[in-house]
């Protein structure tokens, strides 16, 4: 069998090989293989036509059923806009020390807010958000530590004021928490 992995689903992207350097980023940063999976989930039911959103924990719940034995974790990401119902937006959801993770690119290209395409400035944002994202699956709480990637991001700049990597204490756990 092969050894654990994070499999990264892609879900209504519209450009799938945006994910290219994620993965490598992932693999390296996390020391987890990292590996496309495609599965076939039906984002309708998670559609909210009043709100033209959709609801993200309905679209985690079903990524991780009937994962890979070897799925280590399950970082779906996607390209539709996502919300839960207590928040305007989200840029992802995550189990606290669980199996699955979400990112929405929507509202990371800088088209978005009105600014020209910046191919560098969204991989970095998709960075971040998977790298936060994954870091609650093992664990993490938000953490205060200037710059840390597990800093809390509200808007989008706050994505930016961030790294993409961990502090210290943090990258700590997610050291202890990988498999061995
Ligand atoms: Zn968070
Ligand atoms: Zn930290």
């Amino acid at each position: 069998m092969k050894s654990s992995r994070i499999y990264v689903v892609p879900l209504q992207l519209s450009d799938p090989s945006l994910l290219d350097p994620l993965l490598t980023y992932l693999a390296h940063g996390f020391r987890v293989p990292v590996e496309i999976l495609q599965r076939d989930l039906n984002l309708a039911k998670a559609y909210n036509p009043e709100r033209n959103q959709y609801y993200s924990s309905v679209i985690l719940a079903d990524l991780i059923e009937n994962p890979p034995v070897n799925a280590f974790r399950i970082l779906g990401v996607t390209g539709v806009d996502i919300y839960i119902p207590v928040l305007t937006y989200l840029f992802g959801e995550a189990q606290f020390k669980g199996l699955g993770a979400l990112i929405s690119t929507y509202r990371l290209r800088t088209e978005f807010y009105g600014d020209p395409p910046d191919m560098h400035l969204f991989q970095e944002r998709l960075l971040k958000e998977a790298v936060h994202e994954l870091g609650h699956t093992y664990g993490l709480r938000h953490c205060a530590y200037p710059g840390c990637v597990m800093n809390s991001s509200t808007y989008i700049e706050d994505v930016d004021e961030k790294m993409v990597s961990f502090c210290r204490v943090c990258a700590d756990i997610v050291r202890a928490g990988n498999p061995v």
